[in-house]
C-alpha cells in the first residue's frame, strides 16, 4: 500500500499546475534592504584579516530606525564565550565542538581564537557610537533612518580566522585552509517583530536580502569558491576563466577576486592552494563549481557527485520551483554540512552515498533557506524540516532508492522524540532547546513530518502543488509559518489552522485507535477512538475476506473541507465529520461481520500516530 501511494504521489511531480492567486496576504509586507561593498585583506600566514565595508542600508519598514545592530560572529570563538559557556553546560554537545567532552573553545590561544572588530565606523560621513558586545555590534546612529530612507554605514573592520571549531576557520579536520562562513560585520535584520539581534550561541542564522560586491586579496596560490560570480576570471584563472583561454603571470603575491552576488542574505567563500576546481554546465541551468582537496582517496567520489548534483538541481527545480541563480558550488570545507547562498560546504571525506546526502540536503537549502529566507533560530523546523522531506524524495529520485516510505527515518527520529520525553514545541527559540538532539529530532524529522503528514491531511497532489506554490509567492522574502499553512488552505479549500497550531505550537500527540467491531449477517459496526489530543482525520482500509478492499474517510470537522481519494482505484465512501471533542467515532458497514478480514487506519501510515497497535483490527 504505502508503495503504491508512494508512486501515486512521486507521478504528480510531473505535473506542472498554474493557479490564479489573490496576492492579498502580502498586503502590508515589507523587508528591509542592505548592498554591501566589501574589501578585504587576508593573511594566510597568521589567518587576520582587514577590510572595509560600505554597507547601504534602506529603511522599508514604517518606524523610523535610530539604531542598528551587526553580527560579528567570530567572537562566538573565544574562551568565556556565550557560546563556549552554553557549550560547558548543555548535557549533549556537540561532538565536534568538544575534546573528551570538553569545550574546545575554551583551550583557544590567543593567536587561534576567532574575532570580528570594527575600528572605525561612519554615517554617511558622522561617526558613530558603537559598543561590542559579545557577537552583536550595538550601533546608535548619528541620525535616524526614516522610514522609506537610506543611510551609508562606513566601517573599517579586522579579524582574525578561529581554528575550525563549527563551520567556519581555519585548517579543518580535512586540512581545508579556510572555511568563511559568518566572516563579515553582518547587518542583522528587522522586521515585523523587530530586530533579530540574537547572540551566536549555536544556531541558527536570519539575514537582510540584498546585493553583495566582495573583493578578497589573498595568496594568489589559492583558490577561491563561494557565493557570488566572479567579475575578473580572466585575471585569476584558477579554472574560472574560459576554457583553452591564457591568463596573464601575477606579479607580485597576491591575487584579489573580485565576486557579485545579487539578491542573497548571506555571502561565504572557502580558499586553499590545494583545491581541484571542476566546472559542470548544465543545459538549461547553472554552472555547477566543485572544489575539494588534491587526494587521490576521494577524487573518484567527487567526481561522480557532479552528474548527481545536475540530477539534483533538475529535481528541485522541477517539484519547487527553478533555481533562481546562474551558478551553485560545492566546497570541500566547514564541518559536516552546511547552506549557504549559492553555495555549500560539506566535508568530503565520505562514502560515496553520504557525500551525495549531505550534497542533496544542502543544495536543497537553497529553496528552503536561501531564497525562502524564513527565520531559522525561530522556525528551524520550516528550513531543516521542509529540507529533509524535499531531499528524501530527491534520494529516493536520483539514487534509484525503492524505499516504500521515504520518510520513513523522519517519523522514526519524530517518535523517538516524543518517546524521550524530552520534547519541546517547535516555537522554541534554536539555542533554547535543553538537548541539542530534542532540536535536531523537532527540527529535522518533525519539520519534515510536517509535509509528509500535511500530504495524508489534504492529499499529495495538494502538498506538491502548496510546496511549488509557496515557493511562488515568497520567494526572496521571509515566509512564517502562517505563509505556508495559508498556502495549503487555498491549495486545498480545507481549514488548517489546527494543524499548524498543534504540530508546531504543542508537544500534543496523535494516537486514534479501533476500539470494537461488532455485527451480524447484515451489516458491522465499527467504533474508532481519539486517544491523544491532536486532532487527525482518518482514513480506514476495509479489506473483505473475498478479497475486495474499501475505503471510508472520516475527516474532522473543524478541515470545513474534504480531501480527494487517496487511492483512486478503490471505492471509498466518505463518512460524516468526526468533530474533535468526541472521543469516539461508529460508523457501519452493510457487510457481514464474517465477511470483514481486516480494518486498518491510515494505510499510508503518514498518520505519525504515536501508538499504531491499536490502528490493525484482525478477524480473531
Ligand atoms: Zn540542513
Amino acid at each position: 500500500m504505502i508503495h503504491s501511494k508512494m508512486k501515486y504521489l512521486l507521478s504528480f511531480f510531473l505535473l506542472t499546475v498554474t493557479f490564479m492567486l489573490n496576492a492579498q496576504q502580502q498586503n502590508g509586507y515589507w523587508q528591509q534592504h542592505v548592498d554591501y561593498q566589501m574589501d578585504v585583506q587576508v593573511d594566510v600566514d597568521d589567518f587576520t584579516f582587514t577590510g572595509t565595508q560600505k554597507l547601504t542600508y534602506t529603511n522599508n519598514s514604517p518606524e523610523s530606525l535610530k539604531r542598528v545592530y551587526y553580527h560579528m560572529y567570530f567572537n562566538a570563538f573565544q574562551p568565556g564565550s556565550e557560546m563556549d559557556m552554553r557549550l560547558q553546560q548543555i548535557e549533549d554537545p556537540d561532538r565536534r565542538m568538544v575534546n573528551s567532552g570538553a569545550s574546545r573553545i575554551a583551550d583557544l590561544q590567543p593567536n587561534e581564537i576567532g574575532y570580528l572588530r570594527a575600528t572605525s565606523l561612519m554615517q554617511d560621513g558622522q561617526p558613530v557610537s558603537y559598543k561590542l558586545a559579545g557577537t552583536i555590534l550595538e550601533v546608535e546612529l548619528a541620525e535616524p533612518i526614516p522610514s522609506g530612507g537610506s543611510t551609508q554605514l562606513d566601517m573599517v573592520f579586522e579579524g582574525q580566522v578561529p581554528l575550525q571549531i563549527r563551520r567556519s576557520g581555519r585548517n579543518s579536520r580535512e586540512g581545508v585552509a579556510l572555511s568563511m562562513s559568518q566572516w563579515y560585520p553582518k547587518m542583522a535584520e528587522y522586521d515585523f517583530e523587530g530586530w533579530h539581534a540574537h547572540p551566536y550561541i549555536a544556531r541558527e542564522f536570519h539575514g537582510v536580502w540584498g546585493n553583495f560586491d566582495v573583493k578578497l586579496t589573498l595568496d594568489k596560490s589559492y583558490v577561491v569558491g563561494g557565493t557570488g560570480y566572479l567579475q575578473n576570471p580572466q585575471e585569476v584563472g584558477h579554472g574560472y576563466q574560459t576554457p583553452g583561454s591564457k591568463v596573464p603571470r601575477v606579479k607580485g603575491k597576491t591575487l584579489t577576486w573580485h565576486f557579485k552576488a545579487p539578491k542573497v542574505h548571506d555571502f561565504m567563500w572557502a580558499a586553499d592552494p590545494d583545491y581541484i576546481h571542476d566546472t559542470l554546465e548544465m543545459e538549461d541551468g547553472p554552472t555547477l563549481h566543485f572544489f575539494y582537496k588534491d587526494k587521490e582517496d576521494i577524487i573518484d567520489n567527487w567526481k561522480n557527485l557532479q552528474p548527481k548534483t545536475a540530477d539534483a538541481m533538475t529535481f528541485f527545480s522541477k517539484n519547487v520551483g527553478p533555481y533562481p541563480y546562474e551558478q551553485y558550488s560545492v566546497i570541500q570545507g566547514g564541518d559536516g554540512g552546511m547552506e549557504y547562498a549559492m553555495s555549500t560546504l560539506v566535508t568530503g571525506e565520505r562514502s560515496f552515498n553520504s557525500l551525495v546526502g549531505v550534497m542533496v540536503h544542502e543544495l536543497a537549502h537553497s529553496w528552503f533557506q536561501h531564497v525562502l529566507a524564513t527565520n531559522e533560530s525561530k522556525h528551524a523546523w520550516m528550513d531543516e524540516g521542509f529540507t529533509s522531506f524535499i531531499s528524501s524524495l530527491c534520494m529516493n529520485s536520483i539514487m534509484d532508492q525503492q524505499n516504500e516510505n521515504p520518510f520513513a527515518g523522519s517519523y522514526s527520529g519524530y517518535f523517538r522524540l516524543v518517546g524521550s520525553g524530552k520534547e519541546q514545541p517547535q516555537t522554541t527559540h534554536s539555542d533554547r532547546y535543553e538537548f541539542n538532539s530534542a532540536y535536531g529530532a523537532s527540527a529535522y524529522s518533525k519539520g519534515s513530518v510536517f509535509l509528509a503528514q500535511l500530504g495524508y491531511v489534504i492529499g499529495q497532489d495538494k502538498l506538491m502543488q502548496t510546496l511549488r506554490e509557496y515557493y511562488r509567492l515568497f520567494q526572496f522574502k521571509h515566509p512564517t509559518p502562517n505563509d505556508i499553512i495559508r498556502t495549503a488552505e487555498k491549495m486545498s479549500d480545507i481549514h488548517l489552522g489546527w494543524y499548524l497550531m498543534d504540530w508546531t505550537q504543542t508537544t500534543n500527540t496523535i494516537d486514534y485507535g479501533i476500539k470494537e467491531v461488532t455485527g451480524d449477517e447484515k451489516s458491522t459496526q465499527i467504533v474508532l477512538e481519539r486517544i491523544g489530543l491532536m486532532p487527525m482525520p482518518q482514513d480506514i482500509l476495509v479489506v473483505y475476506e473475498d478479497g475486495r478492499r474499501e475505503t471510508f474517510y472520516s475527516p474532522l470537522r473543524m478541515m470545513r473541507g474534504e480531501k480527494g481519494n487517496p487511492y483512486p482505484a478503490i471505492t471509498r465512501t466518505v463518512l460524516p465529520d468526526w468533530p474533535w471533542a468526541m472521543p469516539t467515532y461508529t460508523f457501519t458497514i452493510d457487510e457481514p461481520l464474517s465477511n470483514i478480514r481486516a480494518i486498518l487506519l491510515d494505510p499510508s501510515q503518514l498518520m505519525a500516530d504515536i501508538n499504531p497497535d491499536n490502528n490493525l483490527w484482525q478477524r480473531p
